[in-house]
C-alpha cells in the first residue's frame, strides 16, 4: 500500500526512541531526524515537514517535563497529533443531503483517475440511498463520454452527455437541469482533465463552475504525483473553489506523501481514497484512523465498518464486546481471522488491526499472509475450548503444544509461531478496553 513504507520508517524511529534508556535531547533529535527524512523521501512537501518538526520541538520541551512524566508517550502523541494536523485542514467539506439536489463538480489532471472516481463516488452514494446522476462535460478527450457511459451503465446510474456537442458549458448546464427535473439529489459533473499549463482548459473549468454553481468542487489527484502535487493543487485552487480532495491509486507503490500534502495547498480535506480500478475500491478517508494505520496502531472504526459490511448487526461477533472489556483470547483471534478472510483483500483489513503495520501488507505478501492465517486457524481447530478461551499465558504447556501440532499435522515450531503472534497481538488488543461498542442500529 502507498505509504506503507513511510509508516514502517516512522514506526522504526519511534521504536528506536523507545529502546533508548534515557530520553534526552539527542534521542529526541535523532528520532525527529529519521521521521523528517522519511517524510521527505516520501514526497511530503518540505514546508510541511519543517512545520511538523518545529511544532513537535515546541510541544515536547524535555527540560520542562518533570521526571516521572512518560516522555515516550508524550513524544509519540505529539508526533501522532502533528501528522494528523498535517492531513487535516481543520474544516469539513460540504456533505450532500439526501432528497435535496446537490451539484458536485470533479476536476483534476488528465489521467488522475477523475472519471473513474466520479463513478465510484456516485456508486458509493447510491448504495447509501442517494439518487446520483453523472454528467460528462469532458468534450476535450475523445472517448471520455464513452468511458463515463460504460461505467454509469454498469452501476445503473443515469448519465448525460453528447457525442456531437463540443461546448462543455452547454452540456454541463443541460445535464444539471435535466437531472434536477428528475429529482436526482446528487448530480456529478465530470470536467475535462487538464495539464497545469493549459490555460484555456483552466478557463473552461472556471466557466463550468460559474454556470453550474456546484455545491462542492472535488479535486482528484493521483497518489504518484510526488513533490509537484503542492503546486498543482494550488493552481487548481486558484481557478475554482476546491472544497475536497480525492487521492487515487493508493493501491500502487507510489510514495503518496505529495498527494496528501495537497491538503495544505487546497486547505480542503481528503474525503476519499481510490484503492483500485473497480467500483468498490473506494474508501472514506478519515485522518485519525489513517494515521493510526500508518503507525501500526490499527483502525478500529474502519475494521468495525468492514465487519459491518459482511456481518449483519444482529450476528455481530460477541468478541467485539469482549474486546471492549479488555479480554483477548485465542478464540477471539480465531474469530477475527475468520472475518478477515471473509472481508476480502487481506492487506486492506490487516492494516486496520492494531500492531500490524501497513508495511507488512504489501501486495506481494498478500497471498503469504492469507496462507499464514489459514495455517493458524487449522492449528486452532485442534485446540480445546479451555485453551481457546483461556487468558492464562501459562496454560499452553509443552505437552499441549505437541498435541496441537500432532492434531493439525504441523510442526511444534508452527504452533509456537502462532502463539507468538497471539502474544504480540494481546498488547495492542488490550487497548480496546473501555471502547464503546455500538449497539444494534447505532452504526
Ligand atoms: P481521468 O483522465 O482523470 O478521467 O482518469 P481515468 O478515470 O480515465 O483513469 C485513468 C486510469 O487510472 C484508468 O486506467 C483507471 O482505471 C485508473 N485508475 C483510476 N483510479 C484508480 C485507483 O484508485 N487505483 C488504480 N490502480 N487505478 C486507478
Amino acid at each position: 500500500m502507498v505509504l506503507g513504507e513511510l509508516g514502517g520508517s516512522i514506526t522504526r524511529a519511534l521504536q528506536a526512541m523507545s529502546n533508548a534508556t534515557i530520553i534526552d535531547e539527542d534521542v529526541l533529535n535523532e528520532c525527529l531526524k529519521q521521521i523528517t527524512r522519511a517524510l521527505l523521501q516520501h514526497d511530503v512537501h518540505i514546508k510541511l515537514v519543517h512545520n511538523l518538526q518545529t511544532n513537535i520541538k515546541n510541544i515536547v520541551n524535555l527540560h520542562e517535563l518533570a521526571a516521572g512524566h512518560n516522555k515516550r508517550k508524550i513524544i509519540q502523541q505529539a508526533i501522532f497529533n502533528e501528522l494528523c494536523k498535517m492531513l487535516d485542514p481543520g474544516k469539513p467539506s460540504f456533505t450532500p443531503k439526501k432528497g435535496k439536489p446537490s451539484v458536485v463538480m470533479f476536476v483534476g489532471l488528465q489521467g488522475s483517475g477523475k472519471t473513474t472516481s466520479c463513478t465510484k463516488y456516485a456508486y458509493h452514494h447510491q448504495k447509501k440511498g442517494w439518487k446520483p446522476a453523472l454528467v460528462c462535460a469532458d468534450t476535450f478527450r475523445a472517448g471520455a463520454f464513452d468511458q463515463l457511459k460504460q461505467n454509469a451503465t454498469k452501476a445503473n446510474i443515469p448519465f448525460y452527455g453528447s457525442y456531437t456537442e463540443s461546448d462543455p458549458l452547454k452540456i454541463a448546464v443541460e445535464g444539471v437541469e435535466t437531472f434536477k427535473k428528475e429529482n436526482c439529489d446528487l448530480i456529478i459533473v465530470d470536467t475535462s482533465g487538464r495539464h497545469k499549463q493549459q490555460k484555456d482548459l483552466f478557463e473552461e473549468m472556471r466557466q463550468v463552475a460559474e454556470a453550474t454553481k456546484p455545491d462542492l468542487v472535488i479535486f482528484v489527484m493521483d497518489s504518484s504525483i510526488g513533490q509537484a502535487a503542492f503546486d498543482q493543487a494550488e493552481a487548481f485552487k486558484e481557478s475554482v473553489a476546491v472544497g475536497a480532495v480525492i487521492v487515487t491509486k493508493m493501491d500502487g507503490h507510489a510514495k503518496g506523501g505529495g498527494a496528501l500534502s495537497a491538503v495544505a495547498a487546497t486547505k480542503s480535506p481528503v474525503i476519499y481514497i481510490g484503492t483500485g480500478e473497480h467500483m468498490d475500491d473506494f474508501e472514506v478517508f478519515d485522518v485519525k484512523p489513517f494515521v493510526s494505520r500508518l503507525l501500526g496502531m490499527g483502525d478500529w472504526s474502519g475494521l468495525m465498518n468492514k465487519i459491518q459490511e459482511v456481518v449483519p448487526m444482529d450476528q455481530q461477533p460477541e468478541h467485539l464486546q469482549k474486546l471492549s472489556e479488555g479480554t483477548f483470547t485465542l478464540r477471539i483471534m480465531y474469530e477475527q481471522f475468520h472475518y478477515m478472510l471473509k472481508l476480502g483483500p487481506v492487506s486492506k483489513v490487516l492494516s486496520m488491526l492494531p500492531g500490524l503495520n501497513a508495511e507488512l501488507m504489501t501486495k506481494g505478501q498478500e497471498k503469504e499472509s492469507q496462507a499464514k492465517i489459514k495455517r493458524y486457524m487449522t492449528m486452532m481447530d485442534s485446540m480445546t475450548n479451555e485453551e481457546l478461551d483461556s487468558t492464562n499465558p501459562k496454560l499452553m504447556s509443552e505437552s499441549r503444544i505437541m498435541r496441537i501440532a500432532r492434531g493439525s499435522g504441523r510442526l511444534v515450531r508452527d504452533v509456537m509461531d502462532m502463539l507468538e503472534e497471539y502474544k504480540k497481538l494481546t498488547k495492542p488488543m488490550s487497548k480496546m478496553k473501555g471502547l464503546k461498542i455500538p449497539k444494534k442500529g447505532e452504526m
